[in-house]
């Protein structure tokens, strides 16, 4: 045997024996096939987390780390001497005063170290494996021209193939730690976050690797983002380059830094799916370089600033650009995307690789504006085709682009060597553009054999093994075609779907309090039956307050939580006599009203800096919005808060609503967690509300398991912490359905209408955010839909639309519409705009 498979495997494969049983089938394999096997690997999971919050002075990590690596080493049978001599390493690390970046590189690298000993230890019992020591070959490159940290932390190594190595690794199967490197004088350097596939990609490189296969969660590199389009379609084969272009404008599969290696190398990457390993995965080579014009992914990237300079001055003015160019660089920034005219200049300036404040902008725009009239255009998001020859595609694309051109492109740029585009819009635009885009340009079909099933098609398979979920609706819809008969238009509500979603929330373990947000729905029936479930309630406004209590009992004081933004003085004041705890969301508030406070336990609610969410409109934290004290007052505010005696029970954050991704709440629960040293007599983090449910056709849900786990985690290395959460649309949206009749029909063109007796007066989300709501007709629940059309109220607005576009049966007037999921900011929205009453409300 002589040839080599390198195979990566990330934190969480390694951390469990299971796991473990699968790697050491897949390594079989390879054997079987005549391969010898370099195995590398990650820190257990949680490890390099606990260990740059270390770093950051967090002290409380070190109980974390000692139980994690015990933990570990009970798992796996492992005598405690080897962890205990580990710890000490680590002790003896930490004991400088001043930790200089090499030193700061072998704190980081504990973790890779440890857990390649437990885990050697651990295989050996069952196979003949090796250690490998990578920092012999792994050395940082001595021409590397970036500042000192970045080349000890995130260190670039120069590699060729290397006979005498291949000669010097005489058995089948060897095992090492990613992420860990020496420079030329042998000090440590590590290889960045994620650093662990450029170990791989540079091994495989060294030993000339038939192939390196990168085991992850995930199926391989999409031709979209399959959170916003759950059309994207896996690619299954992939140029080296194209896959850097797709890495580089947002497409984050693999770190983009382990291309290169393979690419010069000319080594095969796999792609592939730890929980499907069948699955084709993604597969880059330079086998797979196209020949004929074609798209393969669209990817968007957000946050990103745009600086416009207008000027006649730079017209045949030798140096004008230079000298704009000299503003960027003296401020650190670097630039994206530009576009240039006789008289304008637009550039972009990408989050991801800019820290970008206001300040940073401020001085930006003092400065030029000495050249010119100056623009900063915030909140735009950069949409990008990937593809080959994508110039001669144009025909497809150009007509998508003419349907935006009531909303604005910013910035349209073309690469020189015709592999991407880029159109820069408003951030609320870019999904809609990215998915109109991907549909013209993706092929729905197998005529192209780079395209694999789509995310939906693979989200199928998994679903397949669990019952199909059938809507209440479906069930009721006797019932509630009867009740539609005579009260129409009405909300329905089921108070058992309200219950089955308490119960989920009641399995999070990590959760110690959960607080029912009642502005979402705050009809007396639900909020009785949320109550009777063990749930207090999170109010708003004094209304919301008095709402409650009627409704559940005086005694519910005690457990209310009162979140108010800018209202007015006298309803804290009430609110602290009632002895209700107030959320408060304004430094203002603490300097000029501080009396109200004294002597009283707050909870103060921090904007974590960036929100998510559905729509620009419900993302509650970031700069744009206007709730939370931003982190630069923190200080002083401790300060104060001391000065008075104001007692901070808790830290808050909400930074959204229907929030799908579980990655949020790690950061917001690390954000929450690094103030928490400002406020000693702290025991609550309240982490908001804005769990997101299924709600577009393809949303997997929240991820509950990994949500709980974030949670856990944080609380094993903050045991007196209490957790509390305050969802509102998690609980109701699924429970309420809107039943509207039929008024009239309309053909205009090719394009139906269908009338309904209510309209955006009942229900404003679709015109307020944008919002889909499944949508069916309810009087022909069972026949085929035949034409599209859109579902109008006979509001006179243009915008009361409840759905456009719609696959619909032949519909007559008098048949009933259900729109669904409506429970949730749906009645409790509702106005009487043109004085027609809103739909009323029906508990079954
Ligand atoms: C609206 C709101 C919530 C609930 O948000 P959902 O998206 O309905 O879960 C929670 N906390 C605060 C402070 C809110 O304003």
């Amino acid at each position: 045997m002589n040839n080599w498979i390198v195979i990566k495997f990330g934190g969480t494969s390694v951390s469990g024996s299971d796991q473990w049983q699968q790697i050491l089938s897949i390594i079989d394999k390879h054997h079987k096939s005549g391969y010898k096997v370099m195995l590398v690997h990650s820190a257990f999971s949680g490890l390099t987390n606990a260990l740059e919050l270390l770093l950051t002075g967090d002290e409380k990590q070190m109980s974390f780390i000692h139980n994690r690596v015990f933990d570990m080493a009970n798992l796996f049978s492992i005598n405690h001497e080897i962890v205990n001599q580990a710890l000490n390493k680590l002790n003896t690390l930490t004991a400088h005063k001043n930790i200089n970046p090499h030193q700061e590189a072998g704190i980081l690298s504990w973790g890779e170290w440890v857990t390649h000993e437990i885990c050697v230890e651990y295989l050996k019992r069952s196979i003949n494996i090796n250690s490998f020591d990578p920092t012999q070959v792994l050395i940082a490159s001595t021409t590397d021209k970036r500042n000192k940290r970045s080349q000890v932390l995130s260190a670039k190594c120069d590699v060729t193939h290397n006979q005498s190595l291949n000669e010097q690794l005489s058995q089948n199967l060897y095992m090492m730690p990613g992420f860990v490197a020496k420079d030329s004088d042998g000090n440590s350097v590590v290889l960045g976050r994620g650093g662990s596939d450029t170990s791989a990609a540079y091994i495989a490189s060294l030993l000339n690797a038939h192939k390196l296969e990168i085991w992850t969660d995930v199926h391989g590199i999409f031709s979209a983002n399959p959170r916003a389009n759950p059309n994207a379609r896996l690619l299954l084969h992939l140029a080296y380059q194209e896959a850097r272009e797709i890495a580089a404008s947002g497409g984050a599969v693999l770190h983009p830094r382990c291309i290169l290696p393979l690419e010069q190398g000319n080594i095969p990457l796999h792609i592939k799916n730890t929980q499907s390993p069948n699955s084709p995965g993604t597969v880059l080579s330079h086998d797979y370089q196209a020949t004929k014009p074609m798209v393969y992914a669209i990817n968007t990237r957000h946050q990103v600033t745009l600086v416009s300079l207008e000027s006649i001055n730079m017209w045949h003015q030798a140096g004008f650009l230079g000298d704009m160019f000299n503003i960027f660089k003296s401020l650190g920034l670097s630039v994206d995307l530009i576009s240039t005219s006789q008289t304008n200049v637009t550039l972009s300036l990408d989050k991801a690789d800019n820290s970008i404040d206001d300040e940073i902008l401020q001085q930006l725009s003092t400065r030029l504006k000495q050249m010119g009239t100056v623009e900063v255009i915030k909140n735009c998001s950069a949409v990008t085709l990937v593809g080959y020859r994508i110039r001669a595609m144009a025909d497809k694309i150009a007509p998508v682009i003419s349907t935006f051109a009531d909303q604005r492109i910013y910035i349209t740029t073309q690469s020189s060597n015709d592999l991407n585009q880029t159109f820069v819009v408003d951030e609320d635009q870019a999904d809609k553009l990215g998915r109109a885009l991907h549909e013209v340009l993706i092929p729905k079909d197998d005529t192209v054999a780079n395209f694999g099933p789509s995310w939906q098609q693979l989200q199928q398979q998994k679903d397949k093994q669990a019952p199909p979920i059938i809507p209440w609706w479906h069930t009721a819809s006797d019932k509630l075609l009867t009740i539609a008969s005579n009260q129409s238009p009405c909300y329905v509500y089921d108070l058992e779907t309200i219950t089955t979603q308490v119960n989920k929330l009641q399995s999070l373990t990590a959760v110690d309090k959960i607080h029912y947000a009642c502005k979402a729905n705050s009809h007396p029936e639900i909020l009785q039956h949320i109550h009777d479930l063990g749930v207090s309630m999170e109010t708003v406004s004094p209304q919301e307050i008095e709402r409650v209590t009627a409704c559940c009992g005086e005694s519910t004081k005690e457990n209310i939580l009162f979140t108010p933004n800018f209202a007015p003085k006298q309803e804290y004041i009430d609110a602290i006599d009632q002895g209700i705890l107030v959320t408060i969301d304004n430094p203002y508030i603490l300097y000029q009203w501080a009396e109200i406070f004294a002597d009283q336990e707050v909870m103060l609610r921090l904007d974590p800096g960036h929100g998510s969410g559905h729509h620009r409109y419900v993302r509650t934290a970031g700069e744009q919005s206007k709730f939370g004290i931003p982190a630069n007052e923190l200080d002083a505010i401790s300060v104060q808060c001391k000065k008075h005696n104001i007692k901070v029970k808790g830290l808050h954050a909400h930074s959204g609503s229907g929030i799908l991704d579980h990655e949020n709440w790690k950061r917001i629960v690390d954000y929450l967690g690094s103030c928490l040293p400002l406020f000693p007599t702290a025991t609550v983090l309240n982490i908001g509300g804005g769990l997101g449910i299924k709600e577009n056709p393809g949303d997997t849900g929240l991820d509950f398991e990994a949500f709980n786990k974030i949670l856990e985690d944080f609380k094993s290395q903050h045991p007196n912490i209490n957790i509390w959460i305050e969802p509102g649309r998690f609980i109701v949206a699924h429970s309420g359905v809107l039943l509207a009749k039929v008024t009239q029909t309309k053909w205009k063109g090719q394009q139906g209408y269908i009338g309904l007796d209510t309209g955006m007066n009942s229900l404003i989300r679709p015109a307020l955010y944008g919002a889909w709501h499944n949508i069916a007709n309810l009087s022909k629940l069972s026949k085929r839909a035949e034409y599209t059309a859109n579902i109008v109220g006979p509001m006179c607005e243009t915008g009361d639309i409840l759905g456009i576009d719609r696959k619909m049966p032949k519909t007559e007037e008098g048949d009933v519409i259900l729109i669904a999921n409506t429970g949730a900011y749906g009645s409790s929205m509702s106005s009487n705009y043109n004085l027609r009453a809103p739909a009323k409300n029906i508990i079954l």
